[in-house]
């Protein structure tokens, strides 16, 4: 068989401003798993010393993942990424409470949480969807007035993955706790960008991955409060104390707890992250006539700009941005075979002419100034040439 040729980009030759979708692995990640695939190959649950010595490389990493959320080491349990933690948090809810057949979330979460809320409705669950206002916050007298006394779990995500708008984690949860009920967060956007503190925060469940922060694609976190009870979905083994069944990913969870660590220590860094976001937004707003940030611009992610522009199209704007080695995202998700504005910019109810010319630009603690004043000078000049020939425009 003839090997496909595939012509390869050097991550050298981009500007990358797409780390909300995934980030790079730090090079001192790298480092710290090279020798669990090459001498430290061990299988942790081995009753031989060589394989058990990976327990201990395993108690180092859930304890560097706890410190960055302020959480206890046992509170913390490793999963294939971001989505298993959201489904494995819903379904241990659902199937620990059987009398409780009520679920609330918002119109805006990621799709492992979309996914389960309408799972769940399948099932015959009823699921109330929190609508959200023109800056993407919810209403808490509507999240008040939604808790029943049925109601298994609110899951509420941290912050936006598109617009970076934060929700009010702590009051939320507090509201939530003092009605009697579970509560579940997505926090996979924020925890590592920034400070979360889970020791004065009452949250249940919280879900992490580590490709948003520097460690690798398929290994991510749920943590849950000591006394929560939990119930695996995952069944055929002891592993993760019988709540995680399948021999532990040790590369990978020795890689996400390497990351934690280095984000707790480089947390204070987002300030840079944040005033080259702010750069790169006041200039394209002030050089792009009819150009607007979708969603409230002081909650919000320190890395994350969401940009609308009428009268263009985001997936034309990323196609010439991608020749000039940009890397973002559109607001724009392909909905059988057209596309139409993501279901986080209609909820929010940006107008047409905007939401469907919307840009992400995620920022990383790697962005270099050059690159933002790179962005700076090349986008302008193709929204220009774009709505020369847009019959919107
Ligand atoms: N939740 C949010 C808010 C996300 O942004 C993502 C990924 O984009 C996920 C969950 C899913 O995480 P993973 O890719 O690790 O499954």
């Amino acid at each position: 068989m003839e090997l496909q040729r595939v012509n390869t980009i050097h991550a050298d030759n981009v500007i990358y401003l797409d780390n909300n979708a995934t980030t790079m692995v730090a090079p001192e990640v790298v480092d710290a798993m090279l020798p669990c695939f090459t001498d430290l190959y061990g299988n942790a649950s081995s009753m031989h010393t060589f394989g058990g010595q990976m327990g201990t490389r395993i108690a180092q990493a859930r304890a560097q993942v706890a410190a960055l959320i302020g959480a206890q080491p046992e509170e913390i349990l490793f999963t294939s990424c971001g989505t298993e933690s959201d489904n494995s948090a819903i379904l241990s809810a659902i199937e620990s409470q059987p009398e409780k057949r009520h679920f609330i979330t918002t119109r805006v979460e990621h799709s492992a949480i979309i996914a389960m809320g309408t799972y769940l409705e399948s099932k015959g669950y009823e699921v109330t969807w929190l609508g959200v206002d023109s800056q993407g916050q919810i209403n808490m007298e509507e999240l008040e007035a939604a808790i029943r006394k049925d109601t298994a779990l609110v899951s509420i995500m941290h912050a936006n993955n598109e617009t970076g708008v934060l929700f009010p984690m702590e009051k939320i949860a507090r509201l939530v706790k003092e009605k009697g009920c579970l509560f579940h967060t997505d926090a996979v956007q924020s925890v590592g960008k920034i400070p979360i503190d889970l020791a004065t925060t009452p949250v249940d469940f919280l879900s992490l991955s580590g490709h948003k922060l520097h460690a690798p694609k398929g290994i991510g976190a749920l943590y849950i409060r000591r006394g929560t009870r939990f119930v695996p979905f995952m069944r055929g083994g002891h592993q993760e104390r019988g709540r995680r069944a399948g021999t532990e990913n040790v590369p990978y969870i020795v890689g996400l707890g390497k990351a934690c660590e280095m984000a707790k220590a480089s947390i204070t860094e987002e300030a840079h992250v944040s005033r080259l976001r702010d750069k790169l937004e006041n200039a394209l707003l002030a050089r792009i006539p009819d150009s607007i940030v979708n969603g409230d611009r002081q909650n919000r992610l320190p890395n994350t700009t969401s940009i609308a522009i009428r009268a263009v199209e985001g997936e034309a704007l990323l196609l010439m941005l991608d020749r000039h080695g940009i890397c973002a995202s559109s607001g724009s998700a392909c909905t059988s075979g057209s596309l139409e504005p993501s279901h986080v910019l209609r909820a929010m109810g940006v107008p047409f002419t905007y939401a469907h010319g919307s840009l992400r630009f995620s920022l990383s603690r790697y962005t270099k100034e050059a690159e933002i004043d790179s962005v700076i000078e090349a986008l302008p000049p193709i929204v220009e040439k774009l709505r020369a020939l847009s019959p919107f425009a």
